[in-house]
């Protein structure tokens, strides 16, 4: 399979200073990714497309310590295409190294966006760093002097739009009019509400309502026109039957998060949007779902339609100020992080058998084969003792088996629950509770009852209906484990 269109690879290389409240992408752990990673990216992906721009940098730009040789090497990574520079920097960096400006500048960079949430603690507060909104100012007049002009982007909500005008005055005070004016430039001042997406989805409770901004901000306010609330929306879409479906119309732009997880660049970087991992999946197969945008994701978004999405999440009193495509994406992203996990028997999956049984092993240590010898009588209907797993996305993250015996000298208590297991990310919100239930339930349908497991765990099982029965000796075992009934 080999791709006209240009990808762009943009990689968490670095990291990012912030811990923005808005930010779109959601929050990741900071880690460098290691030497050679560039490179091996872009071959990776060289056999499948023609023109790849690579960019060693997917939160903040020149964050890099050598960002000079940093951005020459994403040139020279690239293939048949350039990355480009935006209008973004690093304020960061701006007010800590003084030939960072003259970097930008030799670069071609003549405007450069700073985001501001109100005035000095509400900015630090929001920015997650002390000094943000004094550097922000700083790296401000560090720009001017060095011919760039600096344009402020400002993020509203319902708790900080009069320190917003407040804001407003600020750049009358400093003339940063008629500053950026004698660089020979425009400076740019702008208000929005941002997309309600990743860490900015959580700050839906404060989001501006559109009768509520600032009379001054609105000539300010970006698309203020195209801002309707929520209840609009909701009515305007009630009945419509089309579907929202993100989708690359041209460049296919690819986001790579620090532990290789892929990502499309349509919205945050949640889970239920996950690619695949470059280390651990096929190349193949990667492509493949992102040339088709076949992804659990994208497959959920082309069956639900708009009508259906604002009936279920909707909130028809809301005058929560929207932009269509932001409300889309909104409403789209919490039918997904709603439905996010999947409970299936293996029955239901049953391609999943090889993947399901090398997902216990590595997390049992007992041979795959043994999984399969279970495995197989159940799906082909040897044996009513199941496999029961939840899905997110398309990776296990829980599951559980019903064998005969789960190797205990008590034959008669028979048939047990075995190597339950709730991936670590996962845990806390009551995965392998759904799958017990289910287990249980599913196997009393088929006149099995009761069912027993052994355990050494003490006040888990309890929640989910199982009480403890008698101590038993496991084999291979030092002292005896505690061996639960559930009727
Ligand atoms: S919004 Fe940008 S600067 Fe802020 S945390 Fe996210 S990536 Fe970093």
């Amino acid at each position: 399979m080999s791709e006209k269109r240009r990808l762009a690879l943009v990689v968490d290389m670095y990291g990012c200073p912030n811990r923005c409240r808005h930010c779109w992408l959601g929050h990741m752990p900071n880690r460098v990714m290691e030497e050679g990673s560039d490179e091996w990216l872009v071959e990776l992906f060289k056999p499948y497309f023609e023109e790849i721009e690579f960019y060693s940098w997917l939160r903040e730009p020149d964050f890099a310590p050598d960002y000079r040789t940093r951005w020459q090497r994403d040139q020279e990574l690239s293939v048949n295409a350039g990355p480009k520079r935006f209008e973004l920097a690093s304020f960061w960096r701006l007010v800590r190294d003084a030939d960072y400006a003259r970097f930008l500048k030799e670069s071609g960079v003549k405007c450069v966006q700073l985001t501001f949430f109100g005035l000095e603690a509400t900015t630090d507060r929001y920015v997650g760093r002390p000094g943000a909104f004094r550097e922000l100012l700083k790296a401000t007049d560090i720009l001017l002097a060095n011919g760039i002009a600096p344009r402020w982007q400002v993020f509203i909500n319902e708790e900080n739009r009069e320190e917003i005008v407040q804001l407003l005055k600020l750049t009358e005070k400093l003339r940063l009019k008629e500053r950026t004016e004698a660089i020979g430039s425009t400076f740019r001042f702008f208000v929005h509400a941002g997309s309600c997406d990743g860490e900015n989805a959580k700050l839906y409770p404060i989001r501006i309502r559109k009768q509520d901004i600032p009379e001054e901000l609105i000539p300010y306010y970006l698309n203020y026109q195209e801002n309707y609330p929520e209840s609009e929306l909701c009515q305007r879409w009630q009945d419509d039957d089309s579907c929202f479906v993100p989708h690359n119309e041209g460049d296919i732009v690819l986001n790579v998060a620090n532990n290789y997880d892929l990502f499309f660049n349509f919205t945050n970087m949640h889970p239920v949007w996950k690619i695949g991992n470059l280390k651990t999946d096929s190349i193949e197969d990667v492509v493949r779902r992102v040339v088709e945008e076949d992804i659990w994701a994208l497959r959920e978004a082309r069956r639900i339609n708009l009508g259906q999405l604002v009936r279920l999440y909707g909130d028809f009193q809301s005058q929560r100020a929207f932009e269509e495509e932001d409300y889309r994406m909104y409403l789209l992203n919490r039918h997904l992080e709603a439905n996010q996990f999947r409970f299936v028997t293996l029955r239901e999956v049953p391609g999943l058998l090889e993947k399901a049984a090398a997902w216990f092993h590595e997390k049992w240590g007992v041979p795959e084969e043994a999984y399969r010898e279970c495995m197989e009588p159940y799906l082909q209907g040897e044996s009513e003792y199941g496999w029961y797993l939840c899905l997110q996305n398309e990776r296990i993250v829980s599951g559980l088996g019903v064998i005969a015996n789960d190797f205990h000298d008590r034959p008669d208590l028979t048939p047990n629950i075995c190597a339950v297991y709730t991936e670590e990310d996962c845990r806390g919100q009551g995965l392998a509770g759904r799958l017990l239930n289910m287990a249980v339930e599913d196997l009393r349908a088929r006149g099995i009852t009761p069912v027993y497991l052994l355990t050494d765990h003490i006040g888990f099982y309890e929640r989910y209906g199982w009480q403890f029965l008698d101590f038993v000796q496991g084999e291979g075992e030092e002292t005896p484990s505690r061996m639960y009934i559930h009727h």
